[in-house]
């Protein structure tokens, strides 16, 4: 378990899930918010694993009165109707089916917990559903929970077909202005390492995509016509267990250089 705010009570701890994967690099991060008196909040409880979520509920020290889902993937999500059941919470989320209780998890929204306020912004790309929360705690400095929108490690994928990278490289237009206009110094993703230089990751994660997509133009170019031809082209040098991620983020690419044209 790891704190980020340097206090004595420290209000984000990080949880991660014993479900380490090519997908999930070391396990899915469960960011667990606490502020004494005023209860808690669980954001992606992760996998229906029984450990895990013990872990979680324990790390809450207060009342876990709210669970709230970055997105609809198993790997956030699986957990969180069984850990709504053992706190008798709700689970907010974009997506209605994955809901417990009537609320879902609308671009302005914004919730207080004690000392600490949660702000909801929309960032599709990944998911069609995702969403990012600005964090704002009593340590004065911002953050924001990513989902998989921003890893800690790595590139993330754009699933296809939920995600879309149009709308991908609009959210990254929106992180790069919450960094700069709100002061968040760090981001706290979905999988990986909390981000302490979110503008040089924001940069990286911004060109990855682009030159993903040059090398698409190109294995076009050279001919090739299926999805599968291009993966083998320019995944090359990616392990080959990341491949079906990588076709649905090629697929996601070609619709984004069709609807260019
Ligand atoms: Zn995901």
């Amino acid at each position: 378990m790891i704190s980020t705010a340097a206090s004595d009570e420290p209000y984000i701890q990080l949880v991660r899930a014993p479900n380490p994967g090519p997908m999930t690099l070391n396990g899915t991060n469960t960011w667990v918010i606490t502020d004494p008196g005023a209860g808690a909040v669980v954001i992606d409880p992760g996998p229906a694993i029984d450990s895990h979520l013990e872990m979680v509920l324990a790390a809450c020290q207060e009342r876990l009165i709210m669970i709230v889902l970055t997105h609809r993937h198993l790997d956030h999500s699986e957990g969180a109707a069984m850990l709504a059941d053992r706190a008798g919470c709700g689970v907010r989320a974009a997506d209605p089916q994955f809901r417990v209780g009537p609320d879902g998890l609308d671009d302005g929204e914004r919730f207080t917990l004690g000392a600490i306020t949660i702000e909801v912004f929309e960032t599709p790309g990944h998911t069609s559903d995702s969403r990012s929360l600005l964090l704002s705690g009593p340590d004065q400095v911002n953050r924001v929970i990513t989902g998989d929108m921003i890893l800690g490690r790595g590139t993330t994928v754009i699933s296809h077909p939920d995600g879309d990278l149009g709308a991908y490289f609009d959210s990254l237009d929106l992180f790069e202005r919450l960094v700069r206009n709100r002061d968040v110094r760090e981001l706290l993703p979905g999988h990986g390492p909390i981000v302490s230089e979110p503008m040089p990751w924001l940069s990286f994660y911004r060109q990855h995509r682009h030159e993903r997509l040059d090398q698409v133009r190109a294995a076009l170019a050279a001919g090739d016509r299926t999805p599968t031809e291009i993966v083998a082209r320019v995944y090359a040098d990616v392990d080959r267990s990341l491949w079906p991620a990588a076709e649905q983020s090629v697929r996601a690419q070609l619709e984004y250089l069709e609807r260019q044209r």
